[in-house]
């Protein structure tokens, strides 16, 4: 760190608020350390730099940074400061507003600045280069062009002869161009140097493929909520909207967008997966047709993200439709944020800058002043008790939006005593029987992948654990592997007992392979397809199962959670639950939380049309309260209980956790760094703050690192925010060895 100056954050008060005499430049470098790194900048700098990315000399080698501020003066001698090596200035600096958002986020959850900023630009722009903007180009007509008669051409240039003909009707865009032929980029080229044609930015994204698709008619609940957002005066406010599956949510969200476009705003909509759900873009696409919609997720291409991000900061795009990642798009006349299935842990980074995109989404819609509305079936606990305690407005939808539609029937199945066919009991099968004759489809949901989760020999009790991880290995009976699903290491099955050589091994339990296995011995006539993580692989493969699914070519389906998210499956009337029990008891306070929300959008895909579904939960516990409030659809009683008991328990929502994971080879190290950790929390003496004992994480131990947590909580957000400001750096002076840690706020998996 000799080369460059590193700066506590806030700790110089010399910030230069003009251009006069700045020569400094503080620069955000992605590197894990906190601080801002100064450089010496050229004569040309500018208070319109700030937001830049620049290229500077860090070691030995070149990297990208972002000016955060300029400076008259460094802490450090102007000897050993170096000059940076030159201002990027390819894309526009990131706005003001984008640079708070980024600053509040790494005050925050205590992360880098550096990181942060980088963790939300396109990789294009992480780069120490500038970008080549391979920006796509359309062409039209000159003035001149239209002057000229184009019969006076030789009619041997039959290619340009085309490319007026069309430019006569409309601008062609690059891709149309070369549809006409391959020749034609070519010559349009030519046609331009000679002044006939003009070369134009094209439209991101055109979207005139998708027809135009009628509105319908509100349902009075769904007016109600439209007219209720639009009658507040633009402007910050959070609406939650709590509608049971199939309300008509997105109606909702669609009708509020299109008042936003209308005001020359944009809007973002944030959602837990887009390439699991092409249905949605498709059906935001039909309903603005004319608008320029861009989506951010990464699973795009890497110019197309760039593209995407670069048309919304240059205000191109007006609406954005993305993952947790979008929440850092650069909207500069942002008017709307929409957080569709909000209670989704997805919104939530679980690694290196551990976000909330949720949390950060209100953060940002208040300081842009924007609307946002938080739209789920189940919201969070948290969000439902700020919606209790006034600080979010309730919209809620009690009935399905399409007529005559309604929420299936559910039922428990005991199984406590039932012998089972394969994990399958006597009713399911025989109501996946029924439909089957009748034409219609069902969905088995089970949340586990692989043939089953463990193998185990009947004469030692030796069981297929990992070598590196607290866990076993699933068996995968398709591909002939044993898979870690923690660390991914993967063997072959082994013939016989590794530790006493019987020959009869046995595979336990069930996951998905095991189900459609089973399933397909005993309907030999019918359709059956699995999804999961490991059948859709690629995104066509997965666009392929939709389509197959939608046309009435599948009988029945096995899969996991990535079924249950926001598809409308017009044919399937009945869905199974198979192996539910298993977050019933589990160590994780929030498991039945998130089982209750995963059970009702499973159910919510039973009978969406017409005919009413039916779904069956297979459980040992039937009268367990989880479940007769998914039988009752009753959210609201469910939420009550469980707030009840976390205010008894003194947990989330009614106080504030950090958690401060550690790992290393060696238990004792990870415990000793949380101890020593701890320690120096209670010398803090901060009030009103709890520092629990360093416990044991699950899974234990992962990839070989041994992992252990401590929790730190308090009733008020301010307090703990202010202890880890203290806290935090006294961590980062703590001598661990080889010990991996970080803070995670606002943890939702422990
Ligand atoms: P949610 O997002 O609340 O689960 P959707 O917005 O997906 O619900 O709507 C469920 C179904 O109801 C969709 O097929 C949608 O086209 C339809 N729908 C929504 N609003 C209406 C309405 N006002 N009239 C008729 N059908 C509607
Ligand atoms: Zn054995
Ligand atoms: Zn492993």
């Amino acid at each position: 760190m000799a080369e460059a100056s590193l700066l506590a954050e806030g700790s110089s008060s010399q910030d230069a608020k003009s251009d006069h005499g700045a020569r400094i430049a503080r620069v955000a470098l992605d590197v894990p350390v906190h601080g801002l790194f100064d450089y010496l900048a050229p004569d040309d700098l500018s208070c319109g730099d700030i937001g830049s990315r620049v290229q500077v000399p860090f070691g030995n080698r070149q990297r990208v940074g972002v000016i955060i501020e300029l400076a008259t003066t460094s802490g450090i001698a102007d000897s050993r400061l170096k000059p940076l090596t030159r201002i990027l200035r390819d894309v526009p600096p990131l706005s003001p507003d984008l640079l708070s958002l980024l600053r509040f986020c790494s005050d925050y959850y205590h992360h880098p600045l550096g990181q942060v900023v980088m963790n939300a630009l396109p990789t294009a722009l992480r780069a120490a280069k500038p970008i080549k903007q391979r920006l796509k180009l359309a062409f039209r007509l000159s003035e001149a062009g239209r002057e000229r008669d184009d019969s006076m051409l030789p009619r041997r240039h039959v290619v340009k002869r085309r490319l007026l003909a069309h430019l006569r009707q409309s601008e062609l865009a690059e891709e149309e161009a070369r549809a006409i032929s391959p020749r034609a980029i070519k010559a349009l080229l030519e046609m331009s140097a000679l002044g006939w044609v003009e070369k134009i930015a094209a439209p991101v994204a055109t979207s005139t493929r998708h027809a135009e698709i009628a509105e319908p008619r509100l349902t009075a609940e769904q007016q109600a909520g439209v007219d209720a957002i639009l009658a507040e005066a633009p402007g910050f406010n959070v609406w939650l909207l709590h509608g049971i599956t199939g309300s008509g949510k997105t109606e909702i969200y669609m009708r509020v967008i299109a008042h936003v476009l209308e005001a020359g705003e944009q809007a973002l909509v944030l959602v837990p997966e887009i390439a699991l759900t092409p249905q949605l873009e498709s059906r935001f696409r039909a309903r603005f047709p004319q608008a320029n919609l861009v989506t951010l997720h990464s699973s795009l291409a890497a110019g197309e993200r760039t593209a995407n991000w670069l048309a919304a900061q240059a205000g191109r795009a007006q609406i954005v439709l993305g993952t947790r990642l979008a929440v850092f798009t650069p909207l500069a006349r942002l008017g709307l944020i929409v957080v569709d299935e909000e209670q989704d842990s997805s919104f939530k980074q679980h690694e290196g800058l551990r976000y909330s995109a949720r949390d950060l989404a209100i953060f940002r819609a208040r300081q842009q002043n924007a609307r946002i509305v938080l739209g789920s079936a189940t919201p969070a606990l948290e969000t439902y008790y700020n919606a209790r305690a006034g600080r979010f407005r309730m919209l809620r939808l009690t009935a399905r939006a399409a007529a005559g539609a309604e929420l299936p029937s559910v039922r428990c199945i005991d199984v406590s005593r039932e012998p089972l066919v394969d994990g399958l009991s006597k009713v399911l099968l025989e109501a996946i029987a029924a439909r089957f004759e009748r034409g219609e489809q069902s969905l088995v949901f089970i949340n586990r992948r692989g043939y089953s989760p463990v193998l185990m020999c009947s004469a030692c009790g030796w069981k297929s654990a990992c070598a590196r991880c607290a866990s076993y290995l699933v068996l995968h009976l398709r591909e002939r592997r044993l898979r870690c699903h923690l660390c991914g290491h993967q063997e072959a099955p082994p013939i016989a007992c590794p530790a006493c050589g019987n020959q009869d091994i046995t595979a336990i339990g069930h996951g998905t392979q095991r189900v459609e296995a089973a399933l397909t011995r005993l309907f030999p006539g019918a359709r059956i397809l699995r999804v999961d993580s490991d059948s859709v692989r690629r995104k066509s493969a997965w666009q392929g199962m939709l389509t197959a699914i939608g046309e009435g070519r599948i009988d029945i389906l096995v899969g996991t959670q990535m079924l249950a998210k926001g598809h409308d499956f017009a044919g399937l009337t009945l869905v199974g639950v198979l192996n539910a029990d298993s977050s019933l008891y589990s160590s994780d306070w929030r498991a039945s939380e998130r089982l209750f929300a995963q059970l009702i959008q499973v159910s919510g895909r039973a009978g969406r049309a017409a005919t009413r579904g039916e779904v069956l939960i297979q459980t040992q516990f039937a009268g367990h309260p989880l479940y007769s409030a998914v039988i009752a659809h009753d959210y609201t009683a469910f939420a009550e209980t469980l707030l009840a008991e976390r205010e008894r328990a003194g947990f989330p929502p009614y106080v504030y956790q950090t958690l401060l994971r550690a790992e290393a080879r060696a238990f004792t190290a990870a415990q000793d760094f949380l101890a020593a950790a701890a320690q120096s929390a209670a010398r803090l003496g901060h009030p009103g703050i709890k520092v629990f004992e360093p416990v044991t994480a699950q899974p234990a131990r992962v990839a070989g690192m041994e992992r252990a947590q401590l929790l730190v909580q308090s009733p008020s957000r301010q307090s703990l925010q202010a202890f880890l400001t203290l806290w935090h750096p006294q961590l980062l002076d703590q001598k661990g060895k080889k010990i991996r840690w970080s803070l995670d706020v606002d943890p939702l998996e422990f």
